[in-house]
């Protein structure tokens, strides 16, 4: 007999096992559409001139590889503050921001809601329908209840703003809703500035918690761009909780390189925060790692590397859009007519419409591997792929 015989066998993570059954399937023409990884014109994952860069000059210079604060790099938290807030901002300036470095977004979201649940254990957690996978996993084992509000519309190729504001305007005062800042995961489509408006009056007249989860800062429409919607809830004066990434935005992603700011009506509150903040990551893995925060921080404070690495988001940007008219194109040619909004769809991934099971006639006849729910991974074509995908997904509808 062992304690361990009571332990039930977990179901594969739905993207990380697409991968694992994506590595074994034998056929050479086999694309894996299904994570959320750019992967440039050879189907490799980038290294960032920039990273290269950075990462040589820290070579150069080698460093004891001490600990850090519990909170992480002083420089680091700076760097991503005058990113994400405005150099020099007022919000900053006053010390009503609180922010921590984290594991990656995932980490921010996860130490975000173990305070959440510490301050406000009764609340019910509100996510997108449909949203990233993990935001309700997460959540839920953070200890919270996990409903979605209406987001995407499927006969609209759009988002029912009115289901949103609806579904907002029904919740209790206190409830978290995490929203996407920017390149809505899955489905591409993001609230305009109006709606984003709309949502911040609502959020403020139900006293809801707002939680701006930014993975993909850059990748709209440009970093300020993106960066927008930041701006507006600071403008609107309201409390809320921001995770940032550069696991995509720096092609960093198993660096874990991240961010959690908390933004609080005052100093004194954002003191007290950051202190609970700082329990949270002590209970749980002590202090962050150095070497990506320290390139991270490397690019964003040296003039030549920040100019190098907005160039090469914005080259990544651009191909991803070009990926998206190349699609569309080489569907037209095929006969697909109705697939244009994959055009005008936003950041990674596209919600193709494509059934389940054509999803899955795309995986077992084609190893094209996206998930169930028809979420493909943009950032995955090349002009070497394109055509087959598009010749597979022609067949498939038809
Ligand atoms: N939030 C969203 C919406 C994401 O899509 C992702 C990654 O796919 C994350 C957070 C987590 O990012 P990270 O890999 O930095 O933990």
């Amino acid at each position: 007999m062992s304690l361990f015989d009571r332990v039930e066998l977990a179901p594969a993570d739905p993207i990380l096992g697409l991968t694992e059954a994506f590595v074994a399937d034998p056929r050479p023409e086999k694309v894996n559409l299904g994570v959320g990884v750019y992967l440039d014109e050879n189907g490799k994952l980038p290294l960032l001139d920039c990273v290269r860069d950075a990462e040589s000059r820290l070579a150069a210079d080698p460093k004891p590889k001490g600990y850090l604060g519990i909170d992480g790099s002083p420089a680091y938290r700076d760097a991503v503050r005058s990113l994400v807030f405005g150099d020099g901002a007022d919000v900053l300036a006053d010390g009503r921001v609180a922010t921590v470095q984290t594991l990656g977004g995932t980490g921010a979201l996860k130490v975000g809601a173990d305070l959440l649940r510490q301050i406000n254990p009764s609340a019910t957690v509100l996510i997108s329908n449909p949203s990233w996978e993990n935001h309700r996993a997460l959540f839920t084992r953070a200890g919270f209840r996990v409903d979605s509000y209406r987001y995407y519309e499927p006969a609209l190729h759009g988002i029912d703003i009115d289901g949103m504001l609806a579904d907002l305007r029904s919740a209790d005062a206190g409830t978290v809703v995490v929203l996407h800042a920017c390149c809505h995961n899955p489905t591409g489509y993001d609230l305009t500035p109006e709606q984003w408006d709309q949502v911040i009056e609502t959020v403020r007249d139900r006293e809801l918690m707002p939680f701006l989860d930014m993975a993909y800062q850059g990748f709209g429409f440009g970093i300020e761009e993106d960066g927008a919607v930041v701006a507006r809830f600071i403008e609107s004066g309201l409390e809320f909780f921001l995770s940032t990434s550069f696991s995509k935005s720096f092609s960093l992603y198993g660096e874990r390189v991240g961010s959690l700011s908390v933004v609080s009506e005052s100093a004194d509150a954002a003191r007290r925060v950051l202190s609970q903040l700082k329990i949270c990551i002590r209970t749980n893995y002590s202090n962050p790692p150095t070497h990506g925060a320290a390139l991270v921080t490397a690019v964003l404070t040296d003039g030549a590397l920040r100019r190098g690495w907005e160039q090469e988001l914005a080259a990544m940007r651009d191909r991803i859009k070009q990926l998206r008219r190349g699609l569309v194109g080489a569907l037209e040619a095929r006969g697909v007519t109705d697939m244009g909004f994959i055009a005008g769809q936003l950041g990674m991934f596209s919600y193709s419409g494509l059934t389940k099971q054509q999803m899955i006639a795309l995986r077992t006849d084609y190893g094209i591997y996206g998930t169930d729910a028809g979420r493909m991974c943009v950032a995955a074509l090349n002009t070497g792929n394109l055509g087959y995908v598009a010749d597979a997904i022609a067949a498939v509808r038809s």
